[in-house]
């Protein structure tokens, strides 16, 4: 583990053989052999689209279910006299499904499936509203 270092070049003939490490701090450059090279991508969520009154985590993903209700905003926010439907927002009648929802399994079933709940939550939504 080598933490403030970046990746800055990949070299090799057919394969990986080495990489360029880079420490953002001096521009110092050291090359080292390896085979492979595992990337590991971070999520970061798009959501500065949504209004400030649906509630998301710390790093910015959108808060449904138990982790709506665990926030401590949440007594002050929620207005209505039942608990929020599965994968509900703070916002009654917004669902979340897929990555931007706290929690999320981060696999395409699972994104396709809490859309495909959504569709059925939504009609529930309409009967209780
Ligand atoms: C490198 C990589 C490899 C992966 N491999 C796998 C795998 O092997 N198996 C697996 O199950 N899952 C894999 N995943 C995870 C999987 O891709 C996600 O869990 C899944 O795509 C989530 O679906 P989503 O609809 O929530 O989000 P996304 O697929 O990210 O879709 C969100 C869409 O919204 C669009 N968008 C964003 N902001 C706006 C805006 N303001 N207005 C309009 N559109 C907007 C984006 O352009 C995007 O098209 C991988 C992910 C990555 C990054």
């Amino acid at each position: 583990m080598r933490g403030q270092t970046e990746i800055t070049r990949v070299e090799g003939a057919s394969h990986v053989e080495r990489a360029a490490l880079t420490a953002p701090s001096d521009g110092a450059e050291a090359v080292e052999e390896c085979d492979p090279l595992f990337v590991f991508i971070r999520t970061q969520p798009s959501n500065e689209w949504l209004p400030a009154t649906v509630l998301r985590n710390d790093k910015g993903f959108v808060l449904t279910g138990r982790d709506l209700q665990a926030a401590e905003e949440f007594p002050r926010i929620w207005k209505k006299p039942r608990a929020p439907l599965p994968l509900e927002t703070s916002e009654p009648g917004i669902f979340a499904s897929g990555d931007i929802r706290a929690g999320a399994m981060n696999r395409v079933a699972s994104a396709v499936g809490g859309g495909s709940m959504v569709v059925w939550l939504a009609r529930e939504y309409l009967a209780l509203t």
